[in-house]
């Protein structure tokens, strides 16, 4: 075995990983990567399919990128944001603020996003939100109130301990349940699997053909009304608009964002949206579009449904939460850099002489890091430049026409796409619907027998994650789709 690979059995501790298996076989070391490829220790080439899980944005060793790093890294990599303001820190957020409030301002009834807190990961971005949202609670319905969080069945943010607490993926966090303070969960609406669904199964996106009435709008709102009858309205609501992540990336129908942030703003709670994931132009081009056969279903949308450029995915549906949580993209994928954008109100909260000690407790020692701020900058301006959007566009249609070719298979129960994040459901048989046992590793299995095929990701459960970054060409994302389809049948003609 490589030396290096035997340093990393002996030392490193891997995230989310079952060590023991890890140690039975020699792990892929990675030593460089070039737009959507990365190479190994022995040469070997991989195409990273899901964006070193979600981060990377416009392939690796980016030229603007690595030059806007290297530039800063001549003046300073890092001065503490405690005491002290910094250019690329000062840069990035305008550019933030200005980019999360350029969108028809008609169609929000929410005020202007305008205070960026920058932190490290999506954690910590989401940590920063909930202690914001819990203090500016208390310091407006006064000391005494107990702040209460609604969030979305299978919801995952972050997992730090504020973030679990929000979480709701037993196999993650009921373990560490003794730990966390208490929260409440709504449905998501998963439409492959709902139970609302009277939807036989058919070989297409299950939102696309799904027969309900918005059961799931329904029980938002009842939830909403029973804790404003027992007097403790609910202080915020949290959820990551357009698509769940970690949950197994359920995509939610069009116009279900748009209602039951309407239902929260309603009951007086804050939106705090997590975009970690699908921010910065993962979900899509914004354009308010709907799915096939959609227009007699959605009520009325409280807002217009407007085309823009917006690359957050809450702009789809013309929802401007109070708190926008950013991390994994910003950078590009180049470093640990994190903000949580906010209102004037809550902002002006935290304000008082200085005995008053109204001061927002909470920082991190590489808050407002000056190569990450650079990365970030270099980073959204590829992104808004035209070649991107005309990249992403035709990306996000590739990807869509490759895709067809997965429901041949038995196994392929659902594919969802939301723009350039998708997750493909894995099942014992496309009629039943029946799932595999997590025990069968069915989701590993066929990640492996990809990555034998040189294409990495790494599945939730079963579900296969394809989000590519956004340089990837038309041929690299045809054999990413081949390599899924090879390993879907390898893996299940042998069993
Ligand atoms: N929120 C969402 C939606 C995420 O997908 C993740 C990470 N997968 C997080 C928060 C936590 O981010 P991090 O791993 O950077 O702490």
């Amino acid at each position: 075995m490589n030396l290096l690979a035997q340093l990393d059995h002996k030392f490193v501790w891997h995230p989310f990983t079952q060590m023991r298996d890890w140690l039975k076989r020699e792990p892929i070391v990675i030593v460089e990567g070039h737009g959507a490829v990365l190479r190994d220790v022995h040469g070997r080439e991989y195409l990273d399919a899901n964006s070193s899980i979600w981060t990377n944005l416009h392939g690796h060793n980016d030229p603007g990128i690595n030059a806007a790093i290297q530039r800063q890294l001549k003046k300073i990599a890092h001065s503490s944001a405690l005491g002290l303001a910094n250019e690329p820190a000062s840069l990035l957020a305008a550019n933030l603020v200005h980019q999360a409030n350029a969108v028809s301002r008609s169609a929000f009834r929410a005020p202007r996003l305008n205070k960026v807190f920058f932190s490290d990961d999506g954690s910590t971005a989401m940590e920063v939100a909930l202690k914001l949202a819990y203090e500016f609670t208390r310091r407006t319905r006064g000391p005494k109130s107990r702040p209460h969080f609604l969030s979305l069945e299978g919801a995952y943010h972050g997992d730090t301990v504020g973030a679990v607490s929000l979480g709701h993926v037993d196999l993650f966090h009921k373990a560490y349940s003794g730990l966390l303070f208490k929260t409440d969960k709504v449905m998501s609406p998963y439409c492959y699997r709902c139970p609302f669904n009277r939807a036989r199964p058919e070989r297409e996106d299950a939102r696309e053909y799904r027969k309900c009435n918005w059961e799931c709008v329904g029980l938002v709102e009842r939830k909403f009304s029973a804790q404003k009858k027992r007097g403790n309205p609910y202080a915020a609501f949290i959820f990551e608009p357009l698509m769940q992540g970690a949950a197994g990336m359920i995509p939610q129908p069009s116009g279900w964002l748009g209602q039951v942030t309407n239902i929260a703003r309603a009951h007086g709670a804050l939106l705090v949206a997590d975009e970690v994931m699908t921010g910065f132009g993962r979900t899509g081009i914004a354009e308010g579009k709907r799915g096939k056969g959609e227009k007699g279903r959605i009520p009325s949308a409280p807002f217009p449904l407007f085309p823009s450029a917006s690359p957050f995915a809450c702009h789809h549906e013309g929802v401007q939460p109070d708190f926008l949580c950013l991390a994994k993209g910003l950078t590009g994928g180049y470093l640990p850099m994190a903000a949580t954008l906010t209102t004037q109100k809550i902002f002006d909260a935290f304000l008082g002489r200085y005995e008053q000690f109204k001061t927002f407790f909470h920082g991190h020692s590489y808050t407002d890091n000056q190569l990450g701020a650079a990365a970030s900058l270099a980073s959204l301006e590829i992104l808004q430049s035209k070649k991107s959007v005309r990249a992403r566009t035709k990306l996000e249609q590739t990807l869509a026409s490759e895709l067809k070719n997965l429901w041949t298979l038995p196994q392929v129960g659902d594919i969802r796409q939301v723009g350039l994040i998708v997750g493909i459901e894995l099942v014992k048989g496309w009629h039943s619907r029946e799932p595999f046992d997590l025990r069968e590793r069915a989701g590993l299995r066929v990640c492996e027998a990809m990555a034998k095929r040189g294409v990495l990701t790494r599945p939730i459960g079963n579900v296969i994650v394809l989000m590519p970054p956004y340089c990837t060409t038309a041929k690299q994302v045809k054999r990413m789709v081949t390599a899924l389809a090879g390993a879907v049948q390898e893996v299940f003609t042998r069993t």
